[in-house]
C-alpha cells in the first residue's frame, strides 16, 4: 500500500518536472525547476528534482545543456537544433529558433578541421529587458 502511494508520488513529480521542462522558453536551472514544480507540488524538495532529472535523462526526456559559463540547465531533449539566448540583464536562457551559422559544404571550417555539431549562445537583452 505504502509503496504504491510512494510509486504515485514518484509519478506525479516526473510528470510536473517533465512538463515544467517542455513548457520553458528556454533551458532551466534546477532551482528554476525546484520553484515552479513547487507550486504544484508543495514541499518539494531538491533532491526530488535531481533525482526525477537522472530518470528523465535515463528514458532520453531531457537533456543536459551546459552553458559557456559552465553552468548546467535541462531541456526537452526532442526539441531539434536551436541555439540559446542569455539575457545579461534578467539572467534567463531563451531558445532561439533555427540556426544561424551557414557552415562550408562538408563542414570543413578550416583546413582538416571539420566541424559535426556546435552549440551556440547569444548574449544580449531579451525583448522584456530592452522595454
Ligand atoms: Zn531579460
Ligand atoms: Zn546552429
Amino acid at each position: 500500500m505504502e509503496t504504491s502511494q510512494l510509486g504515485k508520488n514518484r509519478t506525479r513529480q516526473r510528470d510536473v518536472i517533465a512538463r515544467v521542462i517542455g513548457e520553458a522558453g528556454g533551458p532551466l536551472t534546477v532551482g528554476e525547476i525546484l520553484e515552479r514544480a513547487q507550486q504544484e507540488i508543495e514541499g518539494m524538495g531538491v533532491v526530488t528534482v535531481y533525482r526525477t532529472l537522472k530518470l528523465l535523462k535515463e528514458s532520453g526526456q531531457v537533456r543536459t545543456v551546459i552553458l559557456p559559463t559552465g553552468e548546467s540547465r535541462f531541456e526537452p531533449a526532442g526539441r531539434g537544433h536551436h541555439h540559446h539566448f542569455h539575457c545579461r540583464v534578467c539572467d534567463e536562457v531563451f531558445d532561439v529558433a533555427g540556426c544561424h551559422l551557414s557552415l562550408p559544404a562538408g563542414g570543413e571550417i578550416s583546413p582538416g578541421f571539420v566541424a559535426e555539431s556546435h552549440d551556440i549562445t547569444f548574449y544580449g537583452t531579451c525583448p522584456e529587458c530592452s522595454r
